[in-house]
């Protein structure tokens, strides 16, 4: 049995990811942590319910090997990431918005045996989205990424589109110039570049998660578009990583390091 401790688990997406882990085979929820909802029932999705708690340190205190599951906010993350490695729990990170670097950095203070995995997306579609941007960047180097989400989403550009921009800039041979950038009518008009790539950031009500590679060519256009129309599209892939943490060491980052891709 996996005992798991979430993070942010009144959250949009620890309430599903509650839910989730009680239904899955093999582990179970030992403690919901997110301190702005201490005390509030939530609902397991079993016909029970877990009280949350405010209270990280105690949950990590609980004996047994534990898994944090952490989708909180870019603010939080990193010092809950520290205290669970330091207390030699390993860590399943959906939160956006720290850099590869920023993670490199955190995972280089933890003890050994204990795993830091990272995924900007959970989404398989998602993970096969940004395989399929990196293969076709190989052979159209003319590439912007649009990302879309819900207006409540704190960082722009999303984890995906970062993620997906390092991938294109790492397959294609050539980094055409974006045009069109010094001569803007209105700042920001041709989005932020990410690794050589352009991404605009749409944040509407209404959204969920999505986003679309766009290539051109000569004489032809490519879309590669993703469509998360509901979070439990993430729940399989945050099931994988909870089990795959188990005997990993180190920082392992995308959800493609543990489907074999
Ligand atoms: P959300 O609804 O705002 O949930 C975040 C929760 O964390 C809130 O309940 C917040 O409480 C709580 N929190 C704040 N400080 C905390 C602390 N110190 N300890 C524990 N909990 C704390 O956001 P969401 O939509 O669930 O998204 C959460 C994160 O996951 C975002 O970074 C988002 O980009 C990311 N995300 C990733 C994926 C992926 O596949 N990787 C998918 C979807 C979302 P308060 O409201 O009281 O501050």
């Amino acid at each position: 049995m996996i005992d798991v401790i979430v993070t942010g688990a009144a959250g949009r997406m620890g309430r599903e990811v509650v839910r989730t882990v009680t239904a899955a085979e093999g582990m179970r929820v030992i403690a919901a942590v997110d301190p702005g909802a201490a005390g509030v029932s939530l609902d397991d999705g079993a016909g029970g319910s877990i009280a949350v708690t405010g209270d990280l340190h105690e949950a990590l205190a609980m004996p047994g090997e534990k898994v944090l599951v952490d989708f909180t906010v870019p603010s939080v993350v990193e010092s809950n990431v520290r205290a669970a490695l330091a207390a030699g729990v390993h860590c399943v990170v959906g939160t956006t918005g720290i850099g590869a670097e920023g993670w490199k950095g955190i995972a280089d203070d933890a003890p050994e045996g204990v795993c830091l995995f990272v995924a900007p997306n959970f989404a398989i579609g998602a993970v096969l989205m940004m395989r399929f941007a990196e293969m076709a960047a190989r052979y159209m180097p003319h590439v912007e990424i649009i990302e879309l989400h819900h207006d409540r989403k704190l960082d722009a550009p999303s984890g995906t589109a970062i993620h997906t921009a390092a991938r294109i800039a790492a397959a294609r041979s050539e980094v055409p110039t974006a045009p069109g950038r010094e001569t803007e009518v209105f700042e920001g008009a041709r989005g932020a570049e990410v690794a050589g790539v352009t991404v605009h950031s749409v944040r509407l009500p209404g959204l969920v998660a999505h986003q679309e590679v766009l290539f051109g060519g000569q004489g032809q256009t490519l879309s590669i578009r993703h469509d998360t129309i509901d979070r439990t599209s993430f729940m399989p892939g945050v099931v994988m990583a909870v089990r795959g943490v188990i005997g990993r060491s180190g920082l392992v980052v995308g959800l493609e390091e543990l489907m074999g891709e």
